[in-house]
């Protein structure tokens, strides 16, 4: 009954690595990505998908591809958005758009999840529904709960979802996916100490805070090495101190700014705890007020252990089982993708990049070479989950 036909693999990666470049010299930042978004909605459609939906959660795109008569459905996730960084490459595909470029790979990961519709509704070999999903601003940890608050889970159903990311320093071609927290929780955070500022050659008539100031950013570094447990790990980086002082006049305010890295939710609540403590109990030794403001940006990337098994296995079988590894080790960068995994079960892989500049890098571009063995990936992870078995 199918009308499923082999695809040409060197076309479809001419192809892609067409569509790349396009991607490339053309960046948008986060919900701005209307182009992109564009671009990608007309490809599925030419792909013939069952749906295509635009417009969710600001600029994100969703396609549905069915066969046969499974009620199963695996989500395949990329992200579109830029990065606002001059870039430096002097590439022929180079951003057209100063101060704007694919710095993180984003137009290499909407191409390879392209890739992989175009073959999966060529060629099928599956038994139930796939969503393709194209997230925007992924960048600032606010595209994919876009996504979800329009209502992403309850139109368009499915019961876990596989993104990939590429890796500099990774042979292209080798892919890796890690147990548990595998990127980590980023939360933002601002401390406001009050008191009174005054002339500097009379602090005792006023309640100046820049010696509490000195005082707090010490001891805020005692959350990790004294109150949490010693098998936890996280990272209370204090980054900006701004106060209305200047030369002869002592401060009567400041605000003390910062962020946390940590890959257990629990961890967080705590150093949020820990850290509001700290920061009234130093307030109050130097007779100021203290207020905290504690944002999660980020949350970890959780990966399924059973689902990596199923990630490892299905990229072995396109890639060499050689080229595919367990890593062991979480970085602690942060990445949107986690907000899906609240929902449903899922994994998040790393892919090679080759011997690229680091991702953030004016000079960085994505490697063309790995854009096949994605969509073949996403393809293969796609087909084992959705056997007709299952
Ligand atoms: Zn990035
Ligand atoms: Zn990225």
């Amino acid at each position: 009954m199918s009308n499923d036909s082999k695809l040409d693999y060197l076309e479809l990666e001419r192809e892609m690595t067409t569509w790349r470049h396009e991607l490339h010299a053309n960046p948008e930042f986060g919900f701005e990505e209307h182009r992109t978004a564009a671009f990608v909605a007309s490809k599925l459609r030419e792909f013939g998908l069952d749906e295509v939906a635009e417009g969710i959660g600001g600029t994100g795109v969703v396609g549905t591809l069915k066969r046969g008569t499974g009620n199963r459905a695996v989500a395949l996730r990329a992200d579109m958005d830029a990065l606002r960084i001059l870039e430096d490459t002097n590439l022929s595909y180079q951003s057209k758009k100063p101060g704007l470029m694919h710095a993180c790979g984003h137009d290499g990961h909407t191409t390879m999840l392209l890739g992989a519709a175009k073959l999966l509704a060529a060629e099928g070999g599956f038994d139930g529904t796939v969503r393709f999903v194209f997230q925007p601003a992924e960048e600032w940890g606010k595209g994919a709960l876009a996504m979800l608050a329009d209502g992403l889970m309850e139109r368009f159903p499915f019961d876990e979802i596989y993104g990939l990311h590429n890796a500099a320093g990774m042979p292209v071609g080798q892919l890796q996916a890690g147990i548990g927290a595998v990127t980590s929780a980023e939360d933002n955070f601002e401390i406001t100490l009050k008191g009174v500022g005054g002339h500097s050659s009379r602090p005792q008539s006023g309640r100046e805070v820049m010696v509490a100031v000195g005082s707090l950013i010490c001891s805020l570094q005692t959350i990790v090495s004294r109150r949490l447990r010693p098998n936890e790990t996280a990272v209370v980086s204090i980054t900006e101190v701004i106060t209305d002082g200047t030369r002869n006049v002592l401060p009567g305010q400041a605000r003390i700014l910062g962020d946390v890295r940590s890959f257990v939710p629990e961890v967080s609540l705590e150093i949020e705890k820990h850290m509001l403590e700290i920061a009234k109990g130093t307030a109050q030794t130097y007779g100021l007020s203290a207020e905290l403001s504690y944002l999660r940006e980020f949350v970890p990337v959780v990966n399924d252990a059973a689902l990596v098994d199923e990630m490892l296995a299905a990229a072995g079988s396109v890639l060499g089982t050689d080229k595919v590894q367990l890593s062991t080790v979480p970085g602690t960068g942060s990445e949107d993708f986690a907000r899906f995994l609240e929902h449903v079960p899922g994994v998040f892989a790393r892919i090679g990049n080759g011997d690229s500049a680091s991702a953030h890098n004016p000079k960085f571009d994505f490697d063309d070479g790995g854009l096949l063995h994605g969509a073949n990936v996403h393809a293969a992870i796609t087909r084992r989950r959705l056997a007709a078995q299952l």
